[in-house]
């Protein structure tokens, strides 16, 4: 019997999405993202996710707010997590307290990596990758890259092109193979990548728009594509804006497709409170990694409306999930 199975997300932003570390000021940005400490490339950590996940998952089934939030209890010592065998929510994200003491949930998340960035060239919108991020989608890059922009074989191919400030000579790379079946599997829109097996479509109609750079490279454009936008404090008493107050902030642009794993553990290996788990999702219980991934998916529609990350008032933070498909 599986102990646990990872099942892999990918979600494109809809609007620009700032998920803050807290106010670092870098350069000229008072409000920074969080970034991978090894690439320097912007992510969504996981606990971020894990807690719009939980929030969105108690609104869906019915269990918000007492099981959504940190699961602390209010002043007159009421609601909190319930931490009941047979609530979806507290066995699938955890609580703190409870019968028996806490439990930290079936379901982790990876942090979200960025794994298609737009740029705006000469040519048109181009969706970046790089092997590292390739990696979270089980394709391994070997050939070793240049500081060149490689395309698959019959997308358009101008000699040269610019990304931002950056001039790349484009050169053809010809192990797509595992890349291209990856990518199909993960229902792009089809102005990015339109799935290889249509063979009644022509050469001409299945140019993709994505392009593949070195780890290094990627993340020096990304973090030179990045959105800045000032923004000004309110008073809410007066409702003027707030002198001296003017700052900024950077987001992934709109449009960038995002990768996570959610991990989900094996059901059966599992008490809480010493009672197996009962909590049911679609009339089923709880009983395999799959139905727990089917509690933690019940968020994916909040995703799109509500977002994630700071700035939601701004206009910020929607993502839509595009694999799996709900
Ligand atoms: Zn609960």
């Amino acid at each position: 019997m599986t102990s646990y199975q990872a099942f892999t997300v990918t979600g494109m932003a809809i609007d620009p999405i700032h998920v803050g570390t807290g106010g670092a000021r870098l350069g000229r940005v008072d409000l920074t993202i969080a970034r991978d400490p090894v690439t320097r490339v912007p992510k969504v950590p996981g606990s971020s996710l894990a807690g719009v996940y939980r929030t969105y998952a108690a609104m869906a089934l019915g269990k918000y707010p007492d099981c959504a939030g940190q699961g602390q209890p209010g002043a007159s010592g009421q609601s909190g997590h319930c931490g009941k065998p047979d609530c979806p929510v507290c066995t699938v994200f955890g609580f703190a307290r409870g019968q028996g003491g806490g439990f930290a949930g079936l379901a982790a998340f990876s942090d979200a990596h960025v794994l298609l960035f737009p740029i705006a060239t000469r040519e048109g919108s181009l969706w970046v990758t790089c092997p590292g991020a390739l990696n979270l989608i089980g394709c391994e890059v070997t050939e070793p890259l240049e500081n060149k922009l490689y395309r698959e074989s019959n997308s358009d191919k101008p000699a040269s092109l610019n990304l931002g400030w950056l001039l790349l000579p484009v050169e053809q790379f010809s192990k797509w193979g595992n890349i291209k079946d990856q990518l199909d599997n993960l229902n792009l829109p089809e102005y990015i990548w339109p799935k290889s097996q249509q063979p009644q479509q022509s050469q001409q109609s299945r140019k993709n728009r994505v392009g593949l750079l070195s780890d290094k490279l990627f993340s020096h454009v990304v973090n030179s594509n990045l959105e800045v936008r000032t923004s000004v404090s309110i008073n809410p008493e007066t409702g003027a804006a707030e002198e001296k107050a003017l700052f900024s902030y950077e987001a992934l642009p709109r449009a960038t497709v995002l990768v996570w794993n959610v991990i989900c553990k094996n059901p059966n290996h599992f008490q809480v409170g010493g009672n197996p788990i009962s909590a049911s999702i679609n009339s089923t219980t709880i009983s395999q990694p799959d139905h727990v991934f089917d509690v933690a998916k019940t968020a994916h529609p909040y995703l799109e409306h509500l977002g994630i990350g700071g700035m939601g008032t701004r206009g910020m933070g929607r993502l839509r999930v595009l694999h799996p498909p709900s």
